[in-house]
């Protein structure tokens, strides 16, 4: 009789392409999935019912591949630590296989899930990283340090081979009725059974079979354009892989072989050049996710000393403003409103309301990156911590002092207002430049609802430089 193996999916919700389903394959037929709705990471105060509904619908997508494979997934709910050497135990596995994650919470509780069932005399297979295309530890500087800046990092992370996709599970076997009735899994409960309530369409439908679609037809057309149309929010000029690639509804070696081929089929350098920048987001996610690993306390608090005790204003009734999109920057308020009403916000506009957020409002970074876990259906801890942390220049950015603004990056990227009149409708009827500019007048906002700007951009410019200014100095007599 075969060996049951059981491979614990975490943000790896796919049979594709799976590099530890793939191995627990190769070992045996008998290979059953589990996933664990875990109540620490559902109670938490920063998640996002998008992001539940996306993660449940990967789930059950799941769950019919499974059982085309031949096998099944079963559904636990409890402490990852209990559930999964329980079901273990009950169904007499010969071995737990799981794939490595960078976050912090993650590489404690599988630790102590690990000992549980090493204790129980139950095998651990937990080498893989599959949702990386290279591991922590394998991109390092010439001194074998980790990287702390993205230029070198992508410099280094390209040149090295990638694997290609590996085999998608197939001609597996479950489990027999009585196993089954053992291994006290439960159906599958709606995001909103379990307190998400997400009623609008969601940017990418979930699971593996749309994100496979999406990657092939982005890299048959979007991609060829992606450095030109990127940073246009009006424009869909962008994967929308973002959530398939949080969940891992999506391999990266197959996202990685979609890029590779289509840079291999374009006839210019300008082709070339747009599927690289794809390419380097990539790395800027692998970049993020390895900080991550190696410097865990970014999820804590700002990289750079001089931001750790910084004069933050945290007004709440701006902080309000910010969240609800009624700044008087319409620009901004589009991007809010994006972001409130589909669960997503174009890059383009994720950067400029982190900076308005950090340099305009002079709040605290954090709350901004709270918020956003709170609503991104891609929300993910170590891209939303670095893209924070760029922005309010906190981080690992050798430029320090980033201030973007809102009337020039609206001129710039969206220069027709479409993006801002899909959003701020009540305002749709006035002139274009003046939407772009922000400079809206009296009888533009009469009847309208729109609020006059909150702040005045140019003095809070100044007022942030000369906090930074005096922080900096602070800093530097405390280190004299
Ligand atoms: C303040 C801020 C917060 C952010 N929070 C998140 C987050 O929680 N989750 C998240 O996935 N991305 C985050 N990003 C990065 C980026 O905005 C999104 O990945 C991107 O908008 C997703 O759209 P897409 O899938 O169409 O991306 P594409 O442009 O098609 O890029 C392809 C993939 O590369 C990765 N990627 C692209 N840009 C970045 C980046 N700057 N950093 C890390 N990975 C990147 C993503 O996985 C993305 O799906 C954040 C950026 C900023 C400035």
């Amino acid at each position: 009789m075969a060996d049951l193996i059981l491979f614990w999916h975490r943000r790896d919700l796919r049979i594709s392409d799976n590099l530890g389903l793939a191995t627990a394959r190769e070992r045996s037929p008998k290979v059953v999935g589990v996933f664990c709705l875990d109540p620490d990471i559902l109670a938490a105060d920063d998640v996002a019912p998008a992001r539940v509904t996306y993660m449940v619908g990967c789930l059950a997508q799941l769950q019919s591949q499974y059982q085309m494979a031949g096998s099944e997934l079963l559904i636990l709910q409890g402490q990852p630590t209990q559930q999964i050497p329980q079901v273990a135990v009950a169904l007499g596995a010969r071995a737990v296989y799981w794939n490595r994650d960078v976050e912090p919470y993650s590489r404690q509780r599988d630790t102590a899930v690990a000992a549980a069932l090493s204790a129980k005399g139950i095998e651990i297979h937990t080498q893989t990283w599959d949702q990386l295309l290279h591991a922590p530890g394998d991109v390092l500087t010439g001194e074998g340090k980790p990287y702390t800046v993205y230029g070198p990092f992508w410099r280094t992370w390209q040149k090295q081979p990638k694997l290609a996709p590996v085999a998608t599970l197939q001609n597996a076997i479950g489990l027999s009725q009585s196993e089954r009735a053992l291994a006290g899994a439960i159906a599958l409960p709606s995001a909103q059974a379990l307190g998400f309530t997400w009623d609008s369409p969601l940017p990418l439908e979930p699971g593996e079979l749309v994100a496979q679609a999406q990657l092939a037809s982005f890299g048959h057309r979007a991609i060829e354009a992606y450095d030109e149309q990127r940073n246009f929010p009006a424009v869909e000029g962008t994967s929308l892989l973002s959530a398939a690639l949080k969940f891992g509804a999506v391999g990266i070696r197959e996202v990685w072989q979609t890029a590779a081929t289509a840079y291999e089929a374009c006839r210019s350098d300008e082709a070339r050049t747009n599927v690289q920048t794809w390419m380097q987001e990539l790395a800027w996610r692998e970049f993020y996710q390895h900080v991550m690993y190696f410097f865990p306390e970014l999820a804590q608090g700002p990289y750079r000393e001089a931001w750790k005790d910084f004069p933050w204003h945290n007004d709440n009734a701006q902080f309000t403003a910010w969240c609800e999109g009624r700044t008087g920057y319409p620009i901004v308020d589009a991007a809010m409103r994006q972001l409130n009403e589909t669960g997503w916000m174009h890059n383009r506009c994720r950067m400029i309301v982190a900076s308005f957020l950090t340099k305009d409002l002079i709040i605290d970074w954090r709350w901004g990156e709270k918020y956003f876990m709170q609503k991104l259906v891609d929300g993910d801890l170590s891209a939303n911590n670095g893209g924070w942390q760029w922005s309010a220049s906190s981080g690992m950015d050798p430029k320090p002092l980033r201030i973007f603004n809102p009337a020039s990056q609206a001129k710039k990227f969206d220069n027709e207002a479409e993006y801002i009149r899909q959003w701020v409708p009540e305002i749709r009827h006035v002139d274009t430049g003046a939407l772009v500019t922000g400079k809206l007048s009296p009888l533009d906002l009469a009847g309208t609802g729109y609020v006059a700007p909150i702040v005045d951009h140019k003095k809070q410019q100044a007022r942030f430089k000369e906090l930074y200014k005096q922080q900096k100095s602070k800093l530097e007599s405390t280190l004299a």
